[in-house]
C-alpha cells in the first residue's frame, strides 16, 4: 500500500479532513428547491463512479488525512449495492466517521444494512409535516415513509438522527415552531438551513430564504436557546438546545453567516470530480487520470492540488452574487 504523509492543506491554511462523496447523481425525488419537476438530464452509467473507484478514491483521501466521509447524491439508496461498500469504508483505517444523508424514502428496509456496515449517524431531509405539503414539495407523497425510517432509525440507537429542514419563506416557516418541539420530546437535532439558489431551480426568483437569525427569533416563544459547543468533527452549523431538552436545534447559514473560514470539506461528485467548495463551479477530474491508469500518488497530488486552491469563500460572500453555479443533486448538498 501506498503511504503519503502530507496532509490536505489550503493556502489559507485551513486542514481538509472531511469528504462528502456523491454516490448517485439520481433521485426519486423532485424537491422544488432542488430539482426541476421534470428533472434534468442523468449521467450515464459509465460516467458514474464505480464502487471500486469510490473506494479506491476514498482510501487516497484518508491517507491524505481524511477523518469523516459522508455519503450523498441524489438519493445515496436508489443506488443499488450501496450497503455492500459500507464496511469496506467504515474499516479504512483513519477513518474516524462515516455518515449518510438521505431523504428516508428507503430508509427503514436498508436501516439493518446500514447498522451492520458500521453507520451510526443520519441526516435525514424532511421539509413538511404535512402530507399534502410534503407531496408539493418533495413530489411524492412520501411523509409516512420518512417518518417510519426516523421512528425506526430512533429505536435501533442511531444517534444522533440529524434532521435537515430547507426552510423557504412561504412554503414551510409556518412549520418551525413544530420541527422545533420534535427536539423537546426526542434526541434528534433539528436543523434549519438557508436555502441556497442553486443550479436551474435557482430560475425561479419565487423561492426566498428566510435567515437563520428570523428563525431563531421565532423559536424563542419555545424557551431559551443555550448554545452548545463544537466537537472536532462538526459541521457548519450553529448549535443550540432548548434547557432540558434530549435533542438540539442547528442553523445552517451559508447565505447570511457564511462559514467559508472555518470550511473543512471537500465533495466528490457521482461522476468523478472532485469539488473544494459547494458554491463555486471549480472542479477537477480525478476519474478520468484514474481510467488512464494513474497511480495512487499521482490521484494523490490532484487532491493535494485541488485542496491547496480551494477558494478563500464562495462568491456570495465576497459580491452578493444571487446564483451560484452547480447543481446540488449531483454535488450532494
Ligand atoms: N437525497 C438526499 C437528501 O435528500 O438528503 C441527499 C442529497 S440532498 C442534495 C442533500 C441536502 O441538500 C438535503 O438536506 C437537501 O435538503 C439539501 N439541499 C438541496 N438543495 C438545497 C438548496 N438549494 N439549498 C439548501 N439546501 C439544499
Amino acid at each position: 500500500m501506498e503511504t503519503n504523509h502530507k496532509q490536505l492543506v489550503d493556502q489559507y491554511n485551513r486542514r481538509l479532513n472531511y469528504l462528502r462523496i456523491s454516490v448517485t447523481d439520481r433521485c426519486n425525488l423532485r424537491c422544488l428547491y432542488c430539482l426541476p419537476c421534470d428533472g434534468i438530464p442523468k449521467l450515464l452509467h459509465e460516467d458514474i463512479l464505480t464502487y471500486e473507484e469510490i473506494l479506491r478514491i476514498a482510501g487516497i483521501a484518508v491517507r491524505l488525512g481524511v477523518e469523516k466521509i459522508r455519503l450523498t447524491g441524489g438519493e445515496p439508496l436508489v443506488r443499488k449495492g450501496l450497503c455492500k461498500i459500507i464496511p469496506q469504508l467504515t474499516g479504512l483505517r483513519g477513518l474516524k466517521d462515516v455518515a449518510l444523508t438521505t431523504n428516508g424514502i428507503f430508509l427503514k428496509e436498508n436501516l439493518e444494512k446500514l447498522k451492520t456496515g458500521g453507520i451510526k449517524r443520519l441526516n435525514i431531509s424532511l421539509d413538511s409535516f404535512k402530507r399534502d405539503k410534503y407531496k408539493r414539495i418533495t413530489g411524492y407523497d412520501g411523509l409516512e415513509q420518512v417518518l417510519a425510517g426516523i421512528d425506526l432509525a430512533d429505536q435501533m440507537g442511531f444517534q444522533p438522527i440529524k434532521i435537515n429542514v430547507v426552510v423557504i419563506k412561504g412554503v414551510n416557516d409556518d412549520e418551525l415552531l413544530d420541527f422545533a418541539r420534535l427536539s423537546l420530546e426526542h434526541p434528534y437535532h433539528i436543523r434549519f438551513i438557508e436555502y441556497m439558489p442553486l443550479g436551474i431551480v435557482s430560475s425561479d426568483n419565487s423561492l426566498h430564504h428566510v435567515p437563520s437569525s428570523v428563525i431563531k427569533e421565532k423559536l424563542g416563544n419555545l424557551g431559551k436557546l443555550v448554545l452548545v459547543s463544537k466537537t472536532a468533527l462538526d459541521g457548519p452549523a450553529e448549535r443550540f438546545r432548548f434547557e432540558g431538552a434530549p435533542g438540539e436545534i442547528g442553523f445552517i447559514s451559508p447565505l447570511t453567516h457564511h462559514f467559508c473560514h472555518t470550511c473543512n470539506r471537500l465533495r466528490l461528485t457521482a461522476s468523478g470530480r472532485l469539488r473544494p467548495c459547494l458554491l463555486s463551479d471549480r472542479e477537477e477530474d480525478l476519474k478520468g487520470p484514474m481510467r488512464k491508469g494513474a497511480s495512487d500518488s499521482d490521484l494523490a497530488n490532484i487532491f493535494l492540488k485541488t485542496a491547496f486552491n480551494k477558494p478563500l469563500e464562495h462568491a456570495r460572500a465576497s459580491h452578493d452574487s444571487l446564483h451560484f453555479p452547480g447543481q446540488m443533486s449531483s454535488i450532494g448538498g
